[in-house]
Parts: structure tokens; C-alpha cells; sequence
């Protein structure tokens, strides 16, 4: 993971650092860890702004039908591929596509639509616990509310953000790999963990794009800022950004990108 390019001292002259301000002796005590943007408010919108152009109306690339076999395809997709998991629930959603039937379905039955996926016997296990708490806790419906949603069997908070986000409209930033390595990368929410890097994010980019910017700034990362090699050449902000990886200074031009039809088998999330 790159660190984020030079820091500032945050103390203005002159003043003495935090935890000596009376000009003793004293440890210093820690510092809280800071998480910056290397980019000015303006730079910030013109990179959205670009990545709305190229993509007006970014998709999602698990399928589903409804929030709960969103939730369904998120948990499933951990240490997974998009592509995989959908091979599994199409037919695993036209069966159960309730939390009511996937209890009926049950553990075993769930398993043989899902034993193509990575860690699947635990990840059956999961779906039909939280299956039975959405029954029990909230009538059967998928709760928009991040801490009654981490509170479910196998879901966390970037699997909560990506629900809320998706099937909510709220405005949230699920970091996953990828957005993990641009915030670092770029510099863009430098962050230790992904949720000093969600922060970052949350804190930074306009309310005008924080909709999409979720999808924008994974697809990006799929397709284009990859993990072992970025694709400068085909990236539209390689003016802006400030990697130290980057290859050009010249950003592609700047056009509508085709909506996927199905999800590659790409990098997992
Ligand atoms: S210029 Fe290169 S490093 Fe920077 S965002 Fe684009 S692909 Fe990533």
C-alpha cells in the first residue's frame, strides 16, 4: 500500500506541540491519526465530476432483486468475485428470494446453489441466521439502519454501507479493496483503516456526487487504478492525480463508457 506523498506539520510556528503546551517535560501524548486529502476542494469535484461524465449512471455489478437478496449477495461476496457469486444466486433467488423462503429452503439446500463460492459452508450458515434474525427482529424486512444491520450474522459495515447505499439512497462510502487503495494511492482519504478511509472520503467529496461515488470509485479501481499495475493512460484524472505510481500526466479523453452487460471475473473485493 503506497503512503499517502509529503506531510505538513500540522503545529503552527511557534507553538509547541500537543501534550507540551505548558513547556514541561511531559511525554507527549499521542497524537490522534490524521486523515487528509492531497487534494484542493476544487481538484476533488472536477475528479467526480469526470468520473460522472464517463459513467452517468454507475451500476452495482451483484444482482439482486429486492434488499434482501442484496444483502444476500453482498455477504456472499466476500474474498469473491461479482461474476461468481451471480453465477450462484440467479438460480438461487428465482427459489428464495425472501428471508421467509430461504429458511424454508434450509443450510443444505442453500449450499448446493452457493458451493462454487469461497468460504461458502460458513457464508450458508450466515445467510440463514440472519435470515431468521430479519423475521424474528424486523418483520421480515431488511432494517436501514447501520448498527440494527452489523447487529445481523455476517454482516459488517462495509457490507451495512453497501445496502444502505444501495438500496436506501443513502450516502454512504463502503470500503472495499479498491477504494482502500485509491484513497491511499492517490492520496485522496489516506487511511490506515478502512474506516479512516471512509471518513476521509465522507469529509471530502460533494454532496452532488456522494451517490454514486461509491460505484465510480470501485469501477475505477476494477478497470482502471489497478492493483498491481495502473492503467494511467486509459484514466481520465491522470492530470490530477497526485500518485507517486502514475505513469502520464496526459488524462484519456474524456467520454461516456458503455454500462457493463455482465460482471467479469475481475479482482475480488
Ligand atoms: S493516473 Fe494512474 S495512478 Fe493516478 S488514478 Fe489514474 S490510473 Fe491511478
Amino acid at each position: 500500500m503506497t503512503s499517502p506523498k509529503s506531510k505538513k506539520s500540522s503545529t503552527p510556528k511557534n507553538e509547541l506541540p500537543p501534550g507540551r503546551r505548558d513547556g514541561s517535560n511531559a511525554k507527549p501524548r499521542p497524537r490522534p491519526v490524521r486523515s487528509y486529502s492531497l487534494y484542493s476542494p476544487a481538484e476533488v469535484h472536477e475528479i467526480f465530476r469526470r468520473f460522472s461524465v464517463q459513467r452517468p449512471e454507475p451500476k452495482g455489478e451483484l444482482e439482486h432483486v429486492n434488499a434482501f437478496t442484496l444483502l444476500v449477495a453482498v455477504v456472499l461476496s466476500a474474498q469473491a468475485t461479482d461474476a461468481g457469486v451471480n453465477k450462484a444466486t440467479r438460480a438461487l433467488f428465482k427459489v428464495a428470494d425472501t428471508p421467509q423462503k430461504m429458511l424454508a429452503l434450509g443450510e443444505a439446500k442453500l449450499g448446493d446453489y452457493i458451493r462454487t463460492i469461497g468460504l461458502w459452508r460458513n457464508k450458508a450458515k450466515n445467510v440463514i441466521a440472519l435470515s431468521e434474525a430479519l423475521i424474528r427482529d424486523h418483520g421480515g424486512e431488511v432494517p436501514d439502519d447501520r448498527d440494527r444491520l452489523v447487529q445481523l450474522p455476517g454482516v459488517g459495515r462495509k457490507t451495512a454501507n453497501v445496502v444502505l447505499n444501495m438500496a436506501f439512497g443513502q450516502h454512504t462510502m463502503a470500503v472495499d479493496t479498491h477504494i482502500f487503495r485509491i484513497g491511499n494511492r492517490l492520496g485522496l482519504a489516506p487511511g490506515k483503516t478502512p474506516e479512516q478511509v471512509e471518513q476521509g472520503l465522507l469529509r471530502i467529496i460533494p454532496d452532488e456526487y456522494m451517490h454514486h461515488a461509491h460505484h465510480w470509485l470501485i469501477l475505477h479501481g476494477r478497470y482502471i487504478c489497478k492493483a498491481r499495475k495502473p492503467d494511467c493512460p486509459a484514466c481520465v484524472i491522470a492530470d490530477i492525480c497526485k500518485a507517486e505510481e502514475k505513469t502520464t500526466d496526459v488524462p484519456a479523453p474524456l467520454v461516456e463508457i458503455a454500462p457493463l452487460g455482465t460482471a467479469e471475473a475481475v479482482e475480488s473485493d
